[in-house]
C-alpha cells in the first residue's frame, strides 16, 4: 500500500480502526476514489483495491447511521428507516469482504442497532414476493446475464475496486407473502406504522446519548407496569380496542399492544462508559 503518495490518505487508514469518527473520513471519499482507480490501472492490486472499497463503503454506512439517527430525532422516521435498510441490505456484503481485514469497525454495532429499530416497529410482519427474472445485466460488464449465459464475474465479488451485482431489467412478480423480515422495510405497511410510531421513534432517538450509544429493548410482560394497560380494571373495556372486557382480552398472557422498555448498556461516544440507565 503506497501511502507516500497519497500522504492526505495516512490519517484515514490509521483511523479506520477508530470507528467512531468514521463519519469525518467522508471529506476523504474523492481521495479514496482516486485512490482505488490508481490501485487498478497503475499497480494492478485488486486486493488493495477491495480494501479501498470497504473503506468507502464503511465510510458511507457511518454516515448513512447518524444521518438516520439524526432523521429519527428530528422525527422524520420514514426517512431514518429508509437510512436503516440501505445499512441493512449493505452491512452483509460488506462485511463479508471484510473479513478478508479481520476487522469489525462498528459494522456489527450499527448492523445490530439497526435490527433494533425495526424490532420496535409493530406488528413486526411486511409483504415479501417471489419473482422470476426474465432479464438482468452484469453491473460491471453490463453483458446480459443468466443461469446459462453467466459473464464470468461472480456476484457479490468486488473487480477493479467495483462491486459486481446483477441489475434486473424485468421481473415477473408470481406469489406475495407476509413476512417477519422483509426485504424492504419501505415498500411495505410498515409505512403507515412508522407514522404512527413518530412520535416515539423521535422521543426514543432524543434519549440516547449518541447514535452509538448501545441500547436493548424488552418487552414488557408485567401489566402492572405496562403504560397501557396498569390503570385498566378487569372488567373495563380492554385498552387494546377489542370491545372485549380486559379481563376477558389482554389480561390473560399476549397483551395486544406491546410496550419495549428501552436500556441503554453502553455509550461508545463515551471512552471506556460500561453503565446501564433505563430510558424508556
Ligand atoms: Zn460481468
Ligand atoms: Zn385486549
Amino acid at each position: 500500500m503506497d501511502v507516500e503518495r497519497y500522504p492526505h490518505l495516512r490519517p484515514a487508514a490509521m483511523d479506520i480502526a477508530r470507528f467512531r469518527e468514521l463519519p469525518d473520513l467522508s471529506r476523504h471519499l474523492d481521495d479514496l476514489a482516486e485512490w482505488k482507480e490508481h490501485s487498478v490501472k497503475m499497480e494492478g492490486d485488486e486486493l488493495q483495491a477491495k480494501a479501498i472499497w470497504c473503506l468507502e463503503g464503511l465510510v458511507v454506512l457511518h454516515s448513512e447511521f447518524t444521518s438516520a439517527h439524526g432523521s429519527m430525532r428530528s422525527g422524520d422516521v420514514i426517512g431514518a428507516f429508509d437510512r436503516i435498510e440501505r445499512i441493512l441490505t449493505a452491512a452483509p456484503i460488506i462485511r463479508r469482504h471484510l473479513n478478508d481485514a479481520g476487522g469489525k469497525f462498528g459494522l456489527e454495532l450499527i448492523h445490530n442497532t439497526g435490527w433494533d429499530w425495526v424490532t420496535l416497529l409493530d406488528p413486526p410482519y411486511g409483504i415479501s414476493h417471489g419473482s422470476i427474472i426474465k432479464r438482468a445485466h452484469c453491473s460491471i460488464c453490463q453483458t446480459r446475464v443468466g443461469v446459462l449465459w453467466p459473464c464470468g464475474h461472480i456476484k457479490g465479488e468486488i473487480y477493479g475496486g467495483m462491486l459486481c451485482i446483477q441489475i434486473h431489467k424485468e421481473i415477473t412478480v408470481t406469489e406475495v407473502s407476509i413476512v417477519e423480515r422483509p426485504a424492504s422495510l419501505i415498500l411495505t405497511n410498515h409505512r403507515d406504522q412508522m407514522l404512527k410510531g413518530a412520535d416515539k421513534f423521535a422521543d426514543l432517538a432524543r434519549k440516547l446519548p449518541s447514535p452509538y450509544a448501545l441500547w436493548v429493548p424488552q418487552l414488557e410482560t408485567d401489566l402492572r407496569r405496562h403504560p397501557a394497560y396498569r390503570d385498566a380494571g378487569r372488567n373495563d373495556r380492554c385498552p387494546c380496542g377489542s370491545g372485549r372486557k380486559f379481563k376477558r382480552c389482554c389480561a390473560h398472557g399476549h397483551p395486544n399492544i406491546k410496550h419495549w422498555n428501552i436500556s441503554v448498556i453502553d455509550d461508545y461516544s463515551v471512552p471506556n462508559s460500561r453503565r446501564q440507565t433505563v430510558i424508556a
